[in-house]
Protein backbone atom coordinates (compact mmCIF):
# COMPACT_ATOMS: atom_id res chain seq x y z
CA UNK A 1 0.00 0.00 0.00
CA UNK A 2 1.38 3.33 -0.72
CA UNK A 3 2.90 5.35 2.10
CA UNK A 4 0.04 7.45 3.91
CA UNK A 5 -0.60 9.38 7.41
CA UNK A 6 -3.52 9.01 8.94
CA UNK A 7 -5.24 12.15 11.48
CA UNK A 8 -8.15 11.65 13.71
CA UNK A 9 -10.09 14.75 15.55
CA UNK A 10 -13.56 15.78 16.81
CA UNK A 11 -13.88 18.64 14.25
CA UNK A 12 -12.00 18.97 10.85
CA UNK A 13 -11.38 22.71 9.78
CA UNK A 14 -10.92 23.18 5.73
CA UNK A 15 -9.75 26.35 5.59
CA UNK A 16 -7.78 28.89 7.57
CA UNK A 17 -9.37 32.57 6.82
CA UNK A 18 -11.48 34.30 9.56
CA UNK A 19 -14.45 32.07 8.71
CA UNK A 20 -11.93 28.71 9.68
CA UNK A 21 -9.98 30.39 12.17
CA UNK A 22 -13.27 31.58 14.21
CA UNK A 23 -14.71 27.82 13.56
CA UNK A 24 -11.47 26.51 15.07
CA UNK A 25 -11.56 28.70 17.94
CA UNK A 26 -15.19 28.68 18.42
CA UNK A 27 -15.40 25.01 18.65
CA UNK A 28 -11.92 24.12 20.44
CA UNK A 29 -13.36 26.80 23.42
CA UNK A 30 -16.44 24.43 23.50
CA UNK A 31 -14.33 21.60 24.59
CA UNK A 32 -13.33 19.81 21.06
CA UNK A 33 -10.73 18.64 19.83
CA UNK A 34 -10.18 20.74 16.20
CA UNK A 35 -7.66 20.41 13.03
CA UNK A 36 -7.65 23.36 10.91
CA UNK A 37 -5.93 22.20 7.58
CA UNK A 38 -4.64 25.25 4.94
CA UNK A 39 -3.53 23.95 1.84
CA UNK A 40 -1.18 27.23 2.21
CA UNK A 41 0.22 28.68 5.52
CA UNK A 42 -2.00 28.80 8.69
CA UNK A 43 -4.19 32.26 8.21
CA UNK A 44 -1.82 33.60 5.54
CA UNK A 45 -3.76 31.82 2.65
CA UNK A 46 -6.99 33.18 1.56
CA UNK A 47 -8.28 36.88 1.01
CA UNK A 48 -8.80 37.52 5.07
CA UNK A 49 -5.30 38.64 5.13
CA UNK A 50 -5.27 40.56 1.74
CA UNK A 51 -8.14 43.05 2.98
CA UNK A 52 -6.84 46.66 4.18
CA UNK A 53 -10.45 48.15 4.11
CA UNK A 54 -13.58 48.15 6.13
CA UNK A 55 -15.80 45.58 8.60
CA UNK A 56 -19.25 46.58 8.42
CA UNK A 57 -21.08 46.26 11.48
CA UNK A 58 -23.74 48.33 13.48
CA UNK A 59 -21.91 48.65 17.13
CA UNK A 60 -23.39 52.07 16.80
CA UNK A 61 -20.07 54.27 18.29
CA UNK A 62 -19.83 56.92 15.67
CA UNK A 63 -23.74 57.58 15.20
CA UNK A 64 -26.37 55.78 17.07
CA UNK A 65 -27.16 52.48 15.11
CA UNK A 66 -28.74 48.96 15.18
CA UNK A 67 -28.47 45.54 13.23
CA UNK A 68 -32.10 46.07 12.11
CA UNK A 69 -30.51 49.23 9.85
CA UNK A 70 -27.79 46.91 8.68
CA UNK A 71 -29.89 44.18 7.72
CA UNK A 72 -32.18 46.77 5.51
CA UNK A 73 -29.27 48.03 4.18
CA UNK A 74 -27.94 44.62 3.41
CA UNK A 75 -31.54 43.30 2.06
CA UNK A 76 -31.77 46.31 -0.23
CA UNK A 77 -28.14 45.91 -1.63
CA UNK A 78 -29.24 41.63 -2.02
CA UNK A 79 -31.96 43.42 -5.10
CA UNK A 80 -34.43 40.29 -3.48
CA UNK A 81 -32.16 37.43 -3.20
CA UNK A 82 -30.79 37.22 -0.15
CA UNK A 83 -31.16 34.58 2.49
CA UNK A 84 -33.42 36.28 5.03
CA UNK A 85 -31.90 33.84 8.10
CA UNK A 86 -28.27 34.48 6.78
CA UNK A 87 -28.31 38.32 6.51
CA UNK A 88 -30.04 38.70 9.37
CA UNK A 89 -27.28 36.85 11.41
CA UNK A 90 -24.47 38.15 10.08
CA UNK A 91 -25.87 41.70 10.79
CA UNK A 92 -27.21 40.82 14.35
CA UNK A 93 -24.47 38.53 15.59
CA UNK A 94 -21.82 41.12 13.51
CA UNK A 95 -21.71 43.69 16.76
CA UNK A 96 -20.73 41.02 19.43
CA UNK A 97 -18.32 39.43 16.79
CA UNK A 98 -16.18 42.79 16.49
CA UNK A 99 -16.29 43.44 20.06
CA UNK A 100 -14.95 40.01 20.67
CA UNK A 101 -11.50 40.53 18.24
CA UNK A 102 -11.44 44.23 20.13
CA UNK A 103 -11.30 42.11 23.34
CA UNK A 104 -8.64 40.03 21.65
CA UNK A 105 -6.62 43.07 21.16
CA UNK A 106 -7.13 43.26 17.18
CA UNK A 107 -6.72 47.65 17.20
CA UNK A 108 -10.31 48.94 15.53
CA UNK A 109 -9.03 52.34 14.95
CA UNK A 110 -10.84 54.56 17.42
CA UNK A 111 -11.47 58.52 17.28
CA UNK A 112 -12.14 60.79 21.02
CA UNK A 113 -12.13 57.31 22.29
CA UNK A 114 -14.44 55.68 20.56
CA UNK A 115 -14.45 53.12 17.75
CA UNK A 116 -14.04 55.33 14.25
CA UNK A 117 -16.47 53.81 12.01
CA UNK A 118 -16.34 55.19 7.92
CA UNK A 119 -19.73 55.60 5.84
CA UNK A 120 -19.24 53.32 2.82
CA UNK A 121 -21.73 53.25 -0.36
CA UNK A 122 -24.46 51.62 0.41
CA UNK A 123 -24.62 52.21 4.05
CA UNK A 124 -27.31 54.69 5.41
CA UNK A 125 -25.26 55.71 8.23
CA UNK A 126 -21.10 54.87 9.53
CA UNK A 127 -20.63 51.50 9.96
CA UNK A 128 -17.34 50.63 9.03
CA UNK A 129 -15.05 50.11 11.45
CA UNK A 130 -11.25 49.62 10.12
CA UNK A 131 -7.46 49.62 11.60
CA UNK A 132 -5.51 51.77 10.35
CA UNK A 133 -3.52 52.00 7.95
CA UNK A 134 -5.22 49.43 5.06
CA UNK A 135 -4.21 47.44 8.05
CA UNK A 136 -7.71 45.74 8.92
CA UNK A 137 -7.41 42.27 7.26
CA UNK A 138 -3.78 41.58 8.49
CA UNK A 139 -5.02 42.77 11.63
CA UNK A 140 -8.03 40.55 11.80
CA UNK A 141 -5.66 37.10 10.41
CA UNK A 142 -2.84 38.17 13.03
CA UNK A 143 -5.22 38.64 16.36
CA UNK A 144 -6.87 34.98 14.92
CA UNK A 145 -3.73 33.12 15.03
CA UNK A 146 -2.57 34.41 18.26
CA UNK A 147 -6.28 33.78 19.90
CA UNK A 148 -5.87 30.28 18.36
CA UNK A 149 -2.20 29.67 19.55
CA UNK A 150 -3.14 30.06 22.74
CA UNK A 151 -5.91 27.16 22.51
CA UNK A 152 -4.29 23.71 22.63
CA UNK A 153 -7.01 21.66 21.54
CA UNK A 154 -6.97 23.51 17.96
CA UNK A 155 -3.99 21.85 15.99
CA UNK A 156 -2.87 23.51 12.99
CA UNK A 157 -1.92 21.97 9.73
CA UNK A 158 -0.69 24.08 6.68
CA UNK A 159 0.44 22.78 3.20
CA UNK A 160 -2.36 20.61 3.33
CA UNK A 161 -4.72 20.63 0.40
CA UNK A 162 -7.99 19.00 0.81
CA UNK A 163 -8.90 16.93 -1.97
CA UNK A 164 -12.42 15.30 -1.12
CA UNK A 165 -14.37 15.11 2.35
CA UNK A 166 -15.48 11.62 2.60
CA UNK A 167 -18.97 10.29 3.32
CA UNK A 168 -19.93 6.70 5.01
CA UNK A 169 -21.72 5.17 2.15
CA UNK A 170 -23.99 6.73 -0.60
CA UNK A 171 -27.48 7.30 0.33
CA UNK A 172 -28.78 11.05 1.68
CA UNK A 173 -28.41 10.51 5.33
CA UNK A 174 -24.78 9.19 4.72
CA UNK A 175 -22.95 10.99 7.20
CA UNK A 176 -19.10 12.84 6.07
CA UNK A 177 -17.19 10.81 8.59
CA UNK A 178 -13.62 13.48 7.37
CA UNK A 179 -11.10 14.31 4.25
CA UNK A 180 -8.53 13.15 2.05
CA UNK A 181 -5.88 15.16 1.77
CA UNK A 182 -2.78 15.76 -0.39
CA UNK A 183 0.28 16.86 1.42
CA UNK A 184 2.29 19.66 -0.86
CA UNK A 185 5.81 18.54 1.14
CA UNK A 186 5.41 15.56 -0.25
CA UNK A 187 2.89 15.06 -2.61
CA UNK A 188 1.68 11.99 -0.60
CA UNK A 189 -1.89 10.93 0.61
CA UNK A 190 -2.98 12.08 4.22
CA UNK A 191 -6.41 10.57 5.71
CA UNK A 192 -8.34 12.48 8.42
CA UNK A 193 -11.30 11.17 10.16
CA UNK A 194 -13.61 13.45 12.14
CA UNK A 195 -16.94 13.41 13.73
CA UNK A 196 -17.52 16.92 11.66
CA UNK A 197 -16.18 18.63 9.23
CA UNK A 198 -16.32 22.60 8.42
CA UNK A 199 -15.85 23.60 4.51
CA UNK A 200 -14.00 27.41 4.90
CA UNK A 201 -12.19 27.91 1.74
CA UNK A 202 -13.82 30.78 0.53
CA UNK A 203 -14.28 32.01 -2.56
CA UNK A 204 -13.83 31.76 -6.68
CA UNK A 205 -12.27 34.84 -7.87
CA UNK A 206 -8.75 32.74 -8.99
CA UNK A 207 -11.28 31.60 -12.32
CA UNK A 208 -10.42 35.53 -13.85
CA UNK A 209 -7.98 36.46 -15.45
CA UNK A 210 -8.19 39.81 -13.64
CA UNK A 211 -8.83 38.96 -9.66
CA UNK A 212 -7.99 40.50 -6.90
CA UNK A 213 -7.55 36.64 -4.99
CA UNK A 214 -4.70 34.83 -3.85
CA UNK A 215 -3.77 31.80 -5.63
CA UNK A 216 -5.98 29.70 -3.14
CA UNK A 217 -9.16 30.68 -4.02
CA UNK A 218 -10.47 28.47 -6.97
CA UNK A 219 -13.71 27.36 -5.53
CA UNK A 220 -12.00 24.23 -4.09
CA UNK A 221 -15.14 24.42 -1.76
CA UNK A 222 -18.08 24.58 -3.94
CA UNK A 223 -16.50 21.82 -6.06
CA UNK A 224 -15.42 19.70 -2.68
CA UNK A 225 -19.15 20.20 -1.48
CA UNK A 226 -21.04 19.50 -4.88
CA UNK A 227 -19.14 16.19 -5.19
CA UNK A 228 -20.16 15.07 -1.75
CA UNK A 229 -24.18 16.23 -1.98
CA UNK A 230 -24.07 20.09 -0.94
CA UNK A 231 -26.21 22.57 -2.62
CA UNK A 232 -24.72 25.64 -3.85
CA UNK A 233 -26.72 28.36 -4.59
CA UNK A 234 -26.46 32.30 -6.57
CA UNK A 235 -22.99 30.67 -8.26
CA UNK A 236 -24.03 33.54 -10.88
CA UNK A 237 -23.29 36.61 -8.64
CA UNK A 238 -19.62 36.88 -9.01
CA UNK A 239 -19.28 40.30 -7.70
CA UNK A 240 -16.50 42.87 -10.02
CA UNK A 241 -14.87 45.72 -8.13
CA UNK A 242 -14.55 48.87 -10.79
CA UNK A 243 -11.03 49.89 -10.07
CA UNK A 244 -8.97 47.74 -9.01
CA UNK A 245 -5.19 48.65 -9.53
CA UNK A 246 -4.26 47.83 -13.23
CA UNK A 247 -1.00 50.05 -13.36
CA UNK A 248 1.84 50.58 -13.05
CA UNK A 249 2.80 47.37 -11.23
CA UNK A 250 2.54 47.72 -7.53
CA UNK A 251 3.39 44.98 -5.38
CA UNK A 252 2.72 44.54 -1.35
CA UNK A 253 -0.93 46.38 -1.84
CA UNK A 254 -4.79 45.31 -1.49
CA UNK A 255 -5.39 45.93 -5.63
CA UNK A 256 -8.77 47.49 -4.64
CA UNK A 257 -7.17 49.98 -2.02
CA UNK A 258 -8.20 53.25 -3.87
CA UNK A 259 -11.96 53.18 -3.46
CA UNK A 260 -11.80 54.68 0.58
CA UNK A 261 -9.26 57.34 -1.13
CA UNK A 262 -11.12 58.36 -3.89
CA UNK A 263 -14.85 58.61 -2.35
CA UNK A 264 -12.88 60.33 0.81
CA UNK A 265 -10.86 63.15 -1.46
CA UNK A 266 -13.02 63.31 -4.92
CA UNK A 267 -10.42 61.44 -7.11
CA UNK A 268 -11.21 61.87 -10.59
CA UNK A 269 -11.98 58.77 -13.27
CA UNK A 270 -10.50 59.97 -16.37
CA UNK A 271 -10.25 57.97 -19.65
CA UNK A 272 -7.51 57.58 -21.96
CA UNK A 273 -8.66 61.87 -23.36
CA UNK A 274 -8.31 62.58 -19.86
CA UNK A 275 -11.91 63.53 -19.89
CA UNK A 276 -14.60 62.80 -17.13
CA UNK A 277 -17.00 59.88 -18.58
CA UNK A 278 -19.47 58.43 -16.38
CA UNK A 279 -21.98 61.00 -17.54
CA UNK A 280 -22.17 59.52 -20.89
CA UNK A 281 -23.64 56.35 -19.26
CA UNK A 282 -26.67 58.56 -17.53
CA UNK A 283 -23.99 58.51 -13.93
CA UNK A 284 -22.34 61.84 -13.46
CA UNK A 285 -20.01 62.10 -10.40
CA UNK A 286 -20.86 65.88 -10.20
CA UNK A 287 -17.71 65.73 -8.34
CA UNK A 288 -19.39 63.46 -5.92
CA UNK A 289 -18.01 60.31 -6.65
CA UNK A 290 -20.90 57.99 -6.02
CA UNK A 291 -21.48 55.97 -9.16
CA UNK A 292 -22.58 52.35 -7.91
CA UNK A 293 -19.62 49.60 -8.63
CA UNK A 294 -22.19 48.23 -11.34
CA UNK A 295 -22.41 51.82 -13.47
CA UNK A 296 -18.83 52.66 -12.62
CA UNK A 297 -17.67 48.96 -14.38
CA UNK A 298 -20.02 49.34 -17.30
CA UNK A 299 -18.90 53.11 -18.04
CA UNK A 300 -15.34 51.80 -17.69
CA UNK A 301 -15.31 49.19 -20.15
CA UNK A 302 -17.73 51.17 -22.56
CA UNK A 303 -14.89 53.73 -22.62
CA UNK A 304 -12.25 50.82 -23.45
CA UNK A 305 -14.41 49.18 -25.73
CA UNK A 306 -14.89 52.30 -27.87
CA UNK A 307 -11.49 52.77 -27.65
CA UNK A 308 -10.71 55.83 -25.16
CA UNK A 309 -9.34 53.56 -22.74
CA UNK A 310 -6.17 54.04 -20.62
CA UNK A 311 -3.29 52.08 -22.44
CA UNK A 312 -3.61 49.30 -20.31
CA UNK A 313 -7.09 49.13 -20.89
CA UNK A 314 -9.00 50.45 -17.74
CA UNK A 315 -9.35 54.06 -16.83
CA UNK A 316 -7.06 56.83 -15.11
CA UNK A 317 -7.99 57.70 -11.67
CA UNK A 318 -6.35 61.10 -10.65
CA UNK A 319 -5.22 62.78 -7.18
CA UNK A 320 -3.17 65.17 -9.08
CA UNK A 321 -5.62 68.03 -7.89
CA UNK A 322 -5.88 67.06 -4.33
CA UNK A 323 -3.40 69.49 -2.40
CA UNK A 324 -0.17 67.90 -1.08
CA UNK A 325 -1.18 68.04 2.68
CA UNK A 326 -4.57 66.97 1.82
CA UNK A 327 -3.39 63.60 0.29
CA UNK A 328 -0.32 63.18 2.84
CA UNK A 329 -2.65 63.61 5.72
CA UNK A 330 -5.32 61.05 4.13
CA UNK A 331 -2.88 58.42 3.16
CA UNK A 332 -0.80 58.36 5.89
CA UNK A 333 2.21 55.78 5.88
CA UNK A 334 0.61 54.44 2.97
CA UNK A 335 1.97 57.52 0.76
CA UNK A 336 5.82 55.86 1.61
CA UNK A 337 4.52 52.43 0.73
CA UNK A 338 3.23 53.80 -2.60
CA UNK A 339 6.97 55.97 -3.18
CA UNK A 340 8.62 52.46 -2.78
CA UNK A 341 6.52 51.34 -5.87
CA UNK A 342 8.09 54.00 -7.89
CA UNK A 343 3.97 56.21 -7.69
CA UNK A 344 3.90 59.76 -6.97
CA UNK A 345 0.11 60.74 -6.67
CA UNK A 346 1.11 64.54 -7.02
CA UNK A 347 2.43 64.35 -10.11
CA UNK A 348 0.46 60.99 -12.05
CA UNK A 349 -2.80 59.51 -12.50
CA UNK A 350 -3.12 55.40 -11.77
CA UNK A 351 -4.66 53.22 -14.14
CA UNK A 352 -7.73 51.65 -12.92
CA UNK A 353 -9.78 48.57 -14.32
CA UNK A 354 -12.79 46.16 -13.23
CA UNK A 355 -11.73 43.09 -11.35
CA UNK A 356 -13.13 39.86 -10.13
CA UNK A 357 -13.16 40.78 -6.25
CA UNK A 358 -16.00 38.55 -4.32
CA UNK A 359 -18.46 35.94 -4.42
CA UNK A 360 -22.07 36.19 -3.24
CA UNK A 361 -22.97 32.63 -4.35
CA UNK A 362 -21.69 29.22 -2.63
CA UNK A 363 -22.92 26.26 -0.51
CA UNK A 364 -26.21 26.29 0.43
CA UNK A 365 -27.20 26.48 4.41
CA UNK A 366 -29.10 27.22 7.33
CA UNK A 367 -28.76 29.87 10.55
CA UNK A 368 -26.65 27.03 11.99
CA UNK A 369 -24.32 27.00 8.98
CA UNK A 370 -25.53 22.88 8.23
CA UNK A 371 -25.29 22.27 4.64
CA UNK A 372 -27.96 19.28 4.85
CA UNK A 373 -25.44 16.55 4.14
CA UNK A 374 -24.71 14.72 8.29
CA UNK A 375 -21.75 16.27 9.92
CA UNK A 376 -20.70 18.66 7.05
CA UNK A 377 -21.16 22.42 7.79
CA UNK A 378 -19.93 25.71 5.64
CA UNK A 379 -18.64 29.00 6.78
CA UNK A 380 -17.28 32.45 4.83
CA UNK A 381 -17.27 33.15 1.66
CA UNK A 382 -17.47 29.14 1.11
CA UNK A 383 -21.41 29.82 2.08
CA UNK A 384 -23.96 31.41 -0.83
CA UNK A 385 -27.01 33.75 0.15
CA UNK A 386 -26.21 36.58 2.85
CA UNK A 387 -25.35 38.78 -0.04
CA UNK A 388 -27.73 38.08 -2.76
CA UNK A 389 -26.99 39.30 -5.87
CA UNK A 390 -24.68 42.37 -4.60
CA UNK A 391 -22.43 42.77 -1.39
CA UNK A 392 -22.49 45.78 0.47
CA UNK A 393 -19.00 47.10 1.29
CA UNK A 394 -17.46 45.43 4.36
CA UNK A 395 -19.98 42.76 4.96
CA UNK A 396 -17.59 39.74 4.15
CA UNK A 397 -15.62 40.28 6.98
CA UNK A 398 -17.90 40.19 9.05
CA UNK A 399 -19.79 37.55 7.22
CA UNK A 400 -16.11 35.50 8.01
CA UNK A 401 -16.07 36.13 11.61
CA UNK A 402 -20.12 35.47 12.32
CA UNK A 403 -20.69 32.35 9.98
CA UNK A 404 -16.98 30.50 11.02
CA UNK A 405 -17.89 31.34 14.99
CA UNK A 406 -21.54 29.55 14.19
CA UNK A 407 -19.85 26.78 12.62
CA UNK A 408 -18.01 26.23 15.21
CA UNK A 409 -20.30 26.41 17.59
CA UNK A 410 -22.47 23.99 15.95
CA UNK A 411 -20.54 21.22 15.20
CA UNK A 412 -20.16 20.95 19.25
CA UNK A 413 -23.63 19.93 19.14
CA UNK A 414 -23.51 17.72 16.34
CA UNK A 415 -20.16 15.44 17.19
CA UNK A 416 -22.19 12.64 18.49
CA UNK A 417 -24.14 12.19 15.43
CA UNK A 418 -21.03 10.87 13.17
CA UNK A 419 -19.79 7.52 12.19
CA UNK A 420 -15.72 5.97 12.11
CA UNK A 421 -13.65 6.84 9.12
CA UNK A 422 -13.30 4.04 6.86
CA UNK A 423 -10.83 4.31 4.36
CA UNK A 424 -12.88 2.07 1.82
CA UNK A 425 -15.42 4.99 1.71
CA UNK A 426 -12.48 6.80 0.50
CA UNK A 427 -11.31 4.68 -2.49
CA UNK A 428 -11.93 6.86 -5.40
CA UNK A 429 -10.61 10.22 -4.33
CA UNK A 430 -6.89 8.33 -2.75
CA UNK A 431 -6.65 6.27 -5.60
CA UNK A 432 -6.34 9.91 -7.59
CA UNK A 433 -3.74 11.13 -5.14
CA UNK A 434 -1.96 8.12 -5.45
CA UNK A 435 -2.25 7.85 -9.48
CA UNK A 436 0.50 8.04 -11.80
CA UNK A 437 -0.60 9.99 -15.09
CA UNK A 438 0.92 11.85 -17.77
CA UNK A 439 4.00 13.80 -17.92
CA UNK A 440 3.74 16.85 -17.28
CA UNK A 441 5.07 18.02 -20.78
CA UNK A 442 2.50 16.52 -22.12
CA UNK A 443 -0.54 17.96 -20.76
CA UNK A 444 0.47 22.08 -20.12
CA UNK A 445 -1.48 22.68 -17.07
CA UNK A 446 0.06 26.14 -16.90
CA UNK A 447 -1.24 27.15 -20.27
CA UNK A 448 -4.80 25.49 -19.10
CA UNK A 449 -4.85 27.76 -16.23
CA UNK A 450 -4.58 30.64 -18.44
CA UNK A 451 -6.62 29.39 -21.12
CA UNK A 452 -9.36 28.76 -18.40
CA UNK A 453 -9.09 32.55 -16.64
CA UNK A 454 -8.93 34.37 -19.94
CA UNK A 455 -12.17 32.94 -21.23
CA UNK A 456 -14.09 33.21 -17.94
CA UNK A 457 -13.05 36.83 -18.02
CA UNK A 458 -13.76 37.60 -21.82
CA UNK A 459 -17.08 35.63 -21.69
CA UNK A 460 -18.15 35.00 -18.02
CA UNK A 461 -16.94 38.72 -16.86
CA UNK A 462 -18.96 41.89 -15.42
CA UNK A 463 -20.91 41.65 -19.21
CA UNK A 464 -22.45 38.41 -20.62
CA UNK A 465 -24.36 37.98 -23.58
CA UNK A 466 -25.75 33.99 -24.81
CA UNK A 467 -23.47 34.00 -27.35
CA UNK A 468 -20.39 34.55 -24.97
CA UNK A 469 -21.85 32.23 -22.68
CA UNK A 470 -22.14 29.44 -24.50
CA UNK A 471 -18.68 29.67 -26.34
CA UNK A 472 -17.48 29.78 -22.71
CA UNK A 473 -19.13 26.74 -21.76
CA UNK A 474 -17.35 25.35 -25.43
CA UNK A 475 -14.11 26.62 -23.93
CA UNK A 476 -14.59 24.78 -20.50
CA UNK A 477 -15.81 21.26 -22.07
CA UNK A 478 -12.35 21.36 -24.42
CA UNK A 479 -10.11 22.18 -21.53
CA UNK A 480 -12.27 19.40 -19.26
CA UNK A 481 -11.78 16.69 -21.78
CA UNK A 482 -7.80 17.94 -22.10
CA UNK A 483 -7.48 17.84 -18.08
CA UNK A 484 -8.55 13.76 -18.57
CA UNK A 485 -9.26 12.16 -15.28
CA UNK A 486 -5.99 10.81 -14.22
CA UNK A 487 -3.55 13.88 -12.43
CA UNK A 488 -0.46 14.69 -14.26
CA UNK A 489 3.03 13.13 -13.28
CA UNK A 490 3.64 11.18 -9.64
CA UNK A 491 2.98 11.96 -6.42
CA UNK A 492 5.80 13.96 -5.33
CA UNK A 493 6.58 16.86 -3.39
CA UNK A 494 5.91 20.76 -4.31
CA UNK A 495 4.35 19.44 -7.48
CA UNK A 496 3.42 22.05 -9.34
CA UNK A 497 2.31 20.72 -12.25
CA UNK A 498 0.22 18.01 -10.26
CA UNK A 499 -1.39 20.88 -8.08
CA UNK A 500 -2.52 22.90 -10.94
CA UNK A 501 -4.58 19.22 -11.78
CA UNK A 502 -6.55 19.53 -8.80
CA UNK A 503 -6.79 23.12 -8.94
CA UNK A 504 -8.22 22.28 -12.65
CA UNK A 505 -10.44 19.88 -11.37
CA UNK A 506 -12.14 21.98 -9.31
CA UNK A 507 -11.94 25.14 -11.56
CA UNK A 508 -13.40 23.71 -14.24
CA UNK A 509 -16.73 22.10 -12.24
CA UNK A 510 -17.27 25.25 -10.68
CA UNK A 511 -16.50 27.46 -13.63
CA UNK A 512 -19.18 25.66 -15.68
CA UNK A 513 -21.43 25.93 -12.98
CA UNK A 514 -21.09 29.39 -13.06
CA UNK A 515 -21.48 29.71 -16.85
CA UNK A 516 -24.81 27.85 -16.95
CA UNK A 517 -25.97 29.42 -13.95
CA UNK A 518 -25.41 32.55 -15.85
CA UNK A 519 -26.50 31.67 -18.92
CA UNK A 520 -29.77 30.45 -17.23
CA UNK A 521 -30.53 33.97 -15.59
CA UNK A 522 -31.93 35.95 -18.18
CA UNK A 523 -32.24 39.24 -16.61
CA UNK A 524 -29.41 41.98 -15.23
CA UNK A 525 -29.69 41.99 -11.21
CA UNK A 526 -27.05 43.22 -8.95
CA UNK A 527 -23.89 41.80 -10.15
CA UNK A 528 -24.85 39.91 -12.92
CA UNK A 529 -25.41 42.29 -15.59
CA UNK A 530 -26.53 40.51 -19.37
CA UNK A 531 -25.93 42.91 -22.65
CA UNK A 532 -28.33 40.47 -23.94
CA UNK A 533 -31.22 41.00 -21.08
CA UNK A 534 -31.15 44.75 -19.44
CA UNK A 535 -33.09 45.33 -16.47
CA UNK A 536 -34.35 43.23 -13.23
CA UNK A 537 -37.47 41.13 -14.23
CA UNK A 538 -39.38 40.68 -11.14
CA UNK A 539 -40.23 36.83 -12.16
CA UNK A 540 -36.39 36.10 -11.19
CA UNK A 541 -36.55 36.91 -7.53
CA UNK A 542 -35.39 33.60 -6.99
CA UNK A 543 -32.43 31.97 -6.53
CA UNK A 544 -30.58 28.89 -8.66
CA UNK A 545 -29.79 25.97 -6.97
CA UNK A 546 -27.23 23.65 -8.04
CA UNK A 547 -26.55 19.80 -7.32
CA UNK A 548 -24.21 17.37 -8.91
CA UNK A 549 -26.39 14.41 -10.13
CA UNK A 550 -24.59 11.35 -11.69
CA UNK A 551 -21.35 13.60 -12.43
CA UNK A 552 -23.29 16.18 -13.86
CA UNK A 553 -24.47 19.68 -12.43
CA UNK A 554 -28.24 20.55 -12.51
CA UNK A 555 -29.61 23.92 -12.06
CA UNK A 556 -32.88 24.56 -10.69
CA UNK A 557 -35.24 27.89 -10.02
CA UNK A 558 -36.07 28.07 -6.83
CA UNK A 559 -39.52 29.45 -5.25
CA UNK A 560 -40.44 33.21 -6.08
CA UNK A 561 -39.04 35.10 -3.19
CA UNK A 562 -41.91 37.11 -1.53
CA UNK A 563 -41.61 40.55 -1.35
CA UNK A 564 -42.66 41.09 2.48
CA UNK A 565 -39.14 39.15 2.99
CA UNK A 566 -37.36 41.64 1.16
CA UNK A 567 -38.56 44.76 2.93
CA UNK A 568 -37.10 44.65 6.36
C1 LIG B 1 -7.89 42.01 -1.93
C2 LIG B 1 -9.16 41.83 -1.15
C3 LIG B 1 -9.65 42.87 -0.36
C4 LIG B 1 -10.82 42.72 0.38
N1 LIG B 1 -11.26 43.74 1.17
C5 LIG B 1 -12.34 43.54 1.98
C6 LIG B 1 -12.74 44.54 2.92
O1 LIG B 1 -12.12 45.59 3.05
N2 LIG B 1 -13.83 44.29 3.70
C7 LIG B 1 -14.56 43.13 3.60
O2 LIG B 1 -15.54 42.93 4.33
N3 LIG B 1 -14.18 42.16 2.71
C8 LIG B 1 -13.10 42.34 1.92
N4 LIG B 1 -12.72 41.35 1.05
C9 LIG B 1 -13.46 40.06 1.07
C10 LIG B 1 -13.09 39.27 2.33
O3 LIG B 1 -11.73 39.47 2.60
C11 LIG B 1 -13.38 37.77 2.18
O4 LIG B 1 -14.68 37.56 1.71
C12 LIG B 1 -13.21 37.05 3.50
O5 LIG B 1 -11.98 37.38 4.11
C13 LIG B 1 -13.30 35.54 3.28
O6 LIG B 1 -12.90 34.87 4.45
P1 LIG B 1 -12.92 33.28 4.44
O7 LIG B 1 -12.34 32.82 5.73
O8 LIG B 1 -14.26 32.80 4.06
O9 LIG B 1 -11.95 32.87 3.24
P2 LIG B 1 -10.39 33.16 3.04
O10 LIG B 1 -9.88 34.21 3.92
O11 LIG B 1 -10.20 33.34 1.58
O12 LIG B 1 -9.71 31.80 3.52
C14 LIG B 1 -9.90 30.59 2.84
C15 LIG B 1 -8.74 29.67 3.16
O13 LIG B 1 -9.03 28.37 2.64
C16 LIG B 1 -7.82 27.81 2.15
N5 LIG B 1 -8.18 26.76 1.19
C17 LIG B 1 -8.80 26.91 0.00
N6 LIG B 1 -8.95 25.70 -0.57
C18 LIG B 1 -8.42 24.77 0.26
C19 LIG B 1 -8.26 23.35 0.21
N7 LIG B 1 -8.67 22.62 -0.85
N8 LIG B 1 -7.65 22.74 1.25
C20 LIG B 1 -7.20 23.44 2.32
N9 LIG B 1 -7.32 24.79 2.41
C21 LIG B 1 -7.93 25.44 1.39
C22 LIG B 1 -7.08 28.98 1.53
O14 LIG B 1 -5.70 28.73 1.44
C23 LIG B 1 -7.42 30.11 2.52
O15 LIG B 1 -6.44 30.22 3.52
C24 LIG B 1 -11.55 41.49 0.29
C25 LIG B 1 -11.08 40.46 -0.51
C26 LIG B 1 -9.89 40.61 -1.23
C27 LIG B 1 -9.41 39.48 -2.09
Amino acid sequence: MAERRHLETDVLVIGAGGAGMSAAIAAADGGANVLLADRSLIGRGGATIMAMMTVAVAVGEETPDDWHYHYRDTLIAGRGLCKPELARLLCEEGPDAIRQMDGWGVGWARRDGHIAQAHAPGHDRPRCVYVDFLNTGPAVSKTLRTALHKRERARRIGDLMIIDVVRAGNGPHAPVTGAVALDVTTGKAVTIGAKVTIIATGGLTRLYARNSASGNMGGDGYAIGLRAGTKLIDMEFVQFFPIGHLAPRMIGMDPIMWDPFRYKLGGRLLNGNMEEFTGRYGTPEDGKYVVTRDNATYAIMQEVAAGRGSPHGGAYLSFTHIPVEQLKAAFGPVIDKLTTNGIDLTKQAVEVAPIAHYHMGGIAVDAAMATGVPQLLAAGEAVGGANGANRLSGNAITEALVFGRQAGRTALEVLGGGAAFDPADAAASLALVEATGASAREVNTAAMLARLQSLMWEDVGPFRTEAGLQRAIEGIGALDRQLGAVPVGVPNAYDMARLDWFDLRNMLLVARVVTEAALLRTESRGAHQRDDYPGLVEEWTRNQVVVLEGGRAVIEKGPLIPDEKVAA
